[in-house]
């Protein structure tokens, strides 16, 4: 797997710490802050950036600011904003604002899962998100459709992967600019990762594969390898593995950016980050939060020095 890992020489990173990082943070990060942060992404490199979620405030009020936050990202032509979406009504306020580049779709394994994080069931997600694609294209912007709960659901347990599968190919059908596997609540292992990356990566046909990685159960970066290794496009974290989903319980953060970007760029295969102002921007960040942040390499002295 090694040998096939670093061939592929690059991986591209997409922060989310912003949305996914702070959605289920107990205080409310200020607007400001979140630009601050944003700004400090695009300087350690990142150049797409999941800025926030045009969800129902009631439902998730950490990201109530979803339009402020919008109106105050830096104008660059070399990133891309992502606003996550849960159904056409998020996608047209998201697409209202020409700073949005690309639009996030989510579609779900369990009706379960469905029903309380974003009141749709399994089939329903789907084919909101198809819509949603298909609302962003029309709107000349891109848009990517992740599959939630892909290792894991919090109610139902097992996920089957012929499953996840099909509903893969199904997605590519609405042409999204790629298919992610995410682990919502950090349940998988890097034997399940391999597999799925490989089926799915199969199934897709050249649609490129991005990965979406909770360290719930001290697996992430594990699964990382394991996801990049099956040839994996692209890897989500949140700076200084913040994260979870409000509606499934116990979900720890995501895979930290930092630790992440040590792991891979150490490993000889290039991420566009820089580590000195990743680390910084994580220190900053524990200062906002003020609780330290469960990432490692951030804590760690620079090596080498
Ligand atoms: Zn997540």
């Amino acid at each position: 797997m090694a040998a096939r890992a670093l061939a592929a020489k690059t991986i591209e990173m997409v922060e989310v710490g912003p949305r996914d990082g702070l959605q289920n943070e107990r205080i409310v990060v200020p607007t400001d802050d979140k630009a601050e942060l944003i700004r400090r992404a695009i300087d350690y490199g990142a150049r797409r950036i999941e800025v926030t979620s045009f969800v129902n405030p009631r439902r998730v009020p950490q990201l109530a600011d979803a339009e402020q936050l919008v109106a105050m990202l830096p104008e660059r032509d070399d990133v891309t904003y992502i606003g996550l979406v849960l159904n056409r009504r998020g996608a047209e306020r998201a697409l209202a604002s020409e700073r949005i580049d690309e639009l996030g779709a989510v579609c779900v394994t369990s009706d379960a899962f469905g029903t309380r994080n974003q009141g749709q069931t399994s089939a329903e997600s789907l084919a909101e998100a198809m819509a949603i694609v298909a609302m962003a294209r029309a709107a000349g912007r891109t848009a990517q459709i992740t599959i939630a709960t892909a290792f894991g659901c919090p109610f139902t347990g097992e996920v089957a992967m012929d499953h996840v599968v099909d509903m893969a190919k199904r997605a590519a059908d609405a042409r999204p600019r790629e298919i992610a596997l995410a682990d919502t609540i950090g349940a998988g292992t890097p034997g399940e990762v391999a597999e799925l990356v490989g089926r799915v990566s199969e199934a897709v046909e050249g649609l490129p594969l991005r990965v979406h990685f909770h360290n719930t159960r001290g697996s992430g970066l594990a699964n990382v390898w394991a996801a990049v290794g099956e040839g994996a496009t692209t890897v989500d974290a949140a700076l200084g593995g913040l994260g979870g989903c409000p509606f499934a319980p116990g979900a720890a953060g995501n895979v930290a950016t930092e630790d992440v970007t040590y792991l891979l760029e150490r490993s000889g295969i290039a991420t566009g980050l820089a580590l000195d102002p990743l680390v910084e921007a994580a220190r900053w960040l524990g200062n906002i939060i003020d609780r330290p942040l469960p990432a490692m390499v951030s804590k760690a002295p620079l090596f080498p020095e």
